[in-house]
């Protein structure tokens, strides 16, 4: 069983990004990213507090936006409106869930698409699903895929199976997936809570995705002797023997699973620092489509 090391990977990645942003500074532009957290949910603070720091290391002009729980809905907009219009950005990211009283989707059609790093917005939504490569893809999803692809594991042909619709992960995944050409070209199947036979539907995989959010869910005997395993899950387990008080653990019970399995994702390591280098990668891209310069 090989171990599919998504920290390393996604090192490698920022570094690469690292000298697209030092070129792009040689011709003038400072690519630029604004994360806005609204409440304090303390995994978005760290989500928000990780993703500000890394984009400020690999040199972006990168602005933190923290605003109380109490804020309202109008006033995100307004925000979102401010960020839109302003030239030193070219990335925006409302850290997601927001607290209950903001719609989360009117934020979401609020962002410029150009801008929309997160890739939720439906014109973004749209293009991946008709396969226009200008598309700003979301970053879990696409990390996926490049840990794929990095692994050398083939997809052409293959037959996969997500378990998870959500628009954060299952659904953008098998969209891209099923695209034409490198990295997709697979035959998808997507379940989820009302799929039957559950067990005998992963076990057809060659590549079975976790996206599902409850831990440990998915048993040795949902695999197939020789399959691919990524798990998305990221779940806290309370009352465990840490210091924290807590483990953090996927969706998949890894050691039942990584007997069976020819490669698999560790959790944490695994998809979770590739979600932040691909976003640092939109980010970067979405400078290059607004300025037409390239890094
Ligand atoms: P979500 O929106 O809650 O979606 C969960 C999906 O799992 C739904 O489609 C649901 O089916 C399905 N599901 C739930 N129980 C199931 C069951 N018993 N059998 C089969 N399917 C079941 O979650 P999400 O946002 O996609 O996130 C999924 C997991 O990935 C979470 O642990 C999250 O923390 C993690 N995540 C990690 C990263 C990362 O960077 N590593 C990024 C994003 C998310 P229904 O649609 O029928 O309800």
């Amino acid at each position: 069983m090989n171990l599919i090391d998504g920290k390393a990977l996604a090192e490698r990645i920022n570094e690469q990004t690292r000298v697209k942003i030092n070129r792009l500074k040689e011709r003038g532009i400072t690519p630029g990213l604004a994360v806005v957290l609204v409440g304090d949910d303390p995994a978005s603070i760290a989500y928000t507090r990780t993703k500000d720091r890394i984009s400020k290391n690999l040199g972006f002009f990168s602005r933190k936006i923290d605003l109380g729980k109490e804020t309202s809905q109008s006033e995100l907009l307004k925000i979102v409106g401010e960020l839109n219009a302003d030239p030193a950005i070219h990335g925006i990211l409302v850290q997601s869930p927001p607290p209950p009283h903001i719609d989360e989707e009117r934020i979401v059609v609020a962002i410029d698409p150009a801008k929309d790093v997160d890739g939720f917005h439906p014109m973004n939504v749209g293009k991946l699903a008709i396969g226009d490569p200008t598309a700003l893809v979301p970053c879990t999803p696409l990390g996926c895929q490049r840990l794929l692809l990095d692994s050398g594991i083939e997809t052409s042909g293959a037959q996969v199976v997500i378990i998870g619709r959500s628009m954060l992960v299952g659904k953008p995944l098998a969209l891209l997936l099923m695209r034409k050409g490198k990295g997709g070209d697979a035959t998808v199947t997507v379940a989820h809570s009302r799929s039957r036979d559950l067990a005998n539907v992963c076990r057809t995989a060659d590549i079975l995705v976790a996206a599902i959010g409850k831990p440990e869910f998915v048993r040795g005997e949902f695999v197939k002797e020789g399959a691919v395993v990524i798990d998305v899950g990221v779940n806290r387990v309370e009352g465990e023997s840490s210091e924290k008080g807590y483990r953090i653990t996927g969706d998949v019970a890894f050691e039942e699973t990584a007997s069976k399995a020819r490669a698999i994702t560790p959790v944490p390591g695994g998809v979770g620092p590739m979600t932040v280098a691909m976003l640092m990668v939109n980010t970067v891209t979405a400078c290059e489509h607004q300025t037409g310069v390239t890094g």
